[in-house]
């Protein structure tokens, strides 16, 4: 588990026959991107590597999303997306809260906010036990495979219209109607 912080920006320096980019606020060497393992003087956000991904809170919409991604070594990022069973899903959703609370943000301040301790650790235990999963492709196909034709019509129809990803339209309604039928 390594944690990389965010600078605010950076500026690239000649230094012998080398060129290094440096933080214009602290000074620090920064690499990949505008990241460095030691924070800056300025209060930011890091990302955690654990099993292969960098792992991050992002709060939009009102809501704090945990996200993961690959990074390249210039700092480009693809994203990871990940999948866990509701209640392991319900636990990083409640820690990716309290770690937006604990950096002192709020779920109504949309930003990137780094994961605390106690999400690190429950991502790590989730990872190892295997009930967290992660892929660089959406899970589509596991998805769509369990829709009826006309369901799955519907489903193109909506994410269409409201100009969503499929497999994210379809995994909402998958959620919702497994809860319908737990109930
Ligand atoms: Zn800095």
């Amino acid at each position: 588990m390594k944690r990389l912080y965010y600078h605010p920006g950076g500026i690239v320096h000649k230094e012998g026959d080398r060129l290094v980019v440096r933080c214009q606020y602290c000074g620090k060497e920064l690499g990949p991107g505008i990241f460095a393992p030691e924070p800056c003087a300025e209060k930011t956000a890091w990302r955690t590597e654990i099993g292969g991904a960098w792992w991050e809170v992002s709060v939009w919409n009102c809501r704090a999303n945990l996200t993961a991604w690959k990074m390249d070594e210039d700092g480009e990022d693809k994203p990871v997306f990940w999948k866990a069973p509701g209640r392991v899903r319900e636990e990083l959703q409640k820690l990716a809260e309290e770690a937006v609370e604990e950096a002192g943000g709020a779920l109504n301040i949309s930003g990137t906010y780094g994961p605390s301790e106690a999400l690190e650790k429950a991502i790590a235990r989730a990872l190892e036990s295997g009930e967290l999963r992660i892929y660089t492709e959406p899970y589509r196909v596991v998805t769509t495979a369990r829709f009826e034709p006309e369901l799955l019509a519907r489903a193109k129809a909506y994410a269409a219209r409201r100009r969503k990803p499929l497999y994210e339209v379809i995994e909402a309604a998958l959620r919702y109607y497994l809860n319908v039928k737990k109930a």
